[in-house]
């Protein structure tokens, strides 16, 4: 018996590289990864906090700022998962879809995903591998050559890295909330009371349910950001 390299409280007994119960983890958190890349886009933009001095709302022209954690998580699960899947490729001798270079999105997250989540076994098995620029650098032991940074990395490791990412990303998600509250007052009631649903377009009240499209509270900032009152 060995131990788990994952050294958790929680790992059990084992004489492969991972426990059963971290490859449990990791087993469930890969096809998840497909969603915790494409659920974040929506929070990829914040609205400024609360201004209710008068001040207009916002053209549309104004940039609005980035989720810059959010976006580095995108980017980080995009990067291990499809590092993983081409080492995959390379041992059962599979091509890569030639489109993968071009791409950086939530189709490569998936081929990534659905291409690892019946390989896990495999890849636990898996030497460390040399890799460049991989962005979880668990003890800091990155080697700089020829300003391209090479860790070694096991596929255990890409396992734990991999649930790693989800436990990350679910977190990150259960910190912003799914509704959004809006600075103003509701034009028909004037109450503070204006939401909108992460990915609508509307704009409403909460209060007396007064509906408008996001354009409309832009364009009439001035007035819902003065209480009637
Ligand atoms: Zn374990
Ligand atoms: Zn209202």
């Amino acid at each position: 018996m060995s131990t788990c390299i994952a050294a958790r409280a929680t790992c059990l007994q084992t004489q492969e590289p991972l426990c059963r119960r971290c490859m449990t983890r990791a087993a469930a958190a890969i096809p998840r990864l497909v969603y915790d890349y494409r659920d974040p886009e929506q929070q990829l933009f914040t609205y400024p906090s609360q201004r209710l001095d008068g001040q207009p709302g916002r053209s549309a022209e104004t940039p609005i700022p980035l989720r810059t954690d959010v976006e580095a998580l995108q980017r980080s699960i995009w990067w291990v998962t499809t590092t993983w899947a081409e080492v995959l490729c390379d041992h059962h001798h599979l091509e890569p879809p030639d489109w993968l270079k071009r791409t950086r999105n939530g189709w490569a997250t998936q081929w990534a995903c659905g291409l690892i989540a019946p390989r896990t076994a495999t890849l636990m098995q898996f030497a460390p591998q040399q890799l460049a620029d991989y962005p979880i650098d668990g003890q800091g032991q990155a080697v700089r050559h020829q300003q391209v940074s090479l860790l070694e990395i096991s596929g255990a490791r890409g396992l734990l890295d991999m649930a790693w990412l989800h436990d990350r990303a679910r977190s990150m998600l259960g910190l912003t909330e799914l509704v959004r509250r809006l600075p103003g007052y509701c034009r028909k009631c004037s109450r503070p009371e204006l939401y909108q649903d992460n990915g609508s377009d509307t704009v409403y009240c909460g209060a007396c349910q007064y509906k408008m499209t996001r354009d409309d509270y832009e364009r009439y900032g001035n007035v819902f950001l003065r209480s009637a009152a």
